[in-house]
């Protein structure tokens, strides 16, 4: 079940820099700034009504964000939807044909439960599925 989108990512050089535009120009409110290391990111998250904007930094040069803002410089990155049952949708979107980068859950941002749909199969969109609690599945190791 697709409850909303819980943000749209964006890929950028520099959070700092992208504060400027983002929170002091657009005025949105800044959640907080947190590295993912799993992710090789600087995340600050950015409130919009029910949604959010996260802001995406790569902390070194290989990580997906490095790769990506060298090959195609900062901009729209991915989607992501919440969803009640991460395990049930990635099962679903599998069986659906849909290309999954990951097939298990794994942590991102805000201890959440986190999958990556390959935008191969969804229009050239990375999309993002995202689960608040851990507690009702339980992720392989
Ligand atoms: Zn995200």
């Amino acid at each position: 079940l697709y409850q909303r989108i819980d943000h749209i990512g964006i890929a950028v050089r520099s959070v700092t820099d992208a504060l400027q535009v983002y929170r002091d120009g657009l005025s949105l409110t800044l959640e907080g700034i947190e590295i993912v290391e799993d992710q090789g990111a600087r995340v600050a998250l950015l409130t919009v009504g029910q949604s959010r904007i996260e802001l995406l930094e790569a902390t070194r040069q290989d990580s997906p964000i490095g790769r990506f803002i060298s090959k195609r410089g900062e901009g729209l990155h991915h989607i992501c939807f919440q969803v009640t049952s991460i395990v049930e949708e990635i099962a679903r979107l599998k069986a659906a044909g849909l290309r999954m980068i990951d097939e298990v859950p794994r942590c991102g941002a805000e201890g959440r439960l986190v999958a990556f749909v390959h935008p191969s199969t969804t229009a050239g969109v990375l999309i993002e599925l995202s689960q608040v609690s851990a507690e009702p599945t339980n992720p392989k190791k």
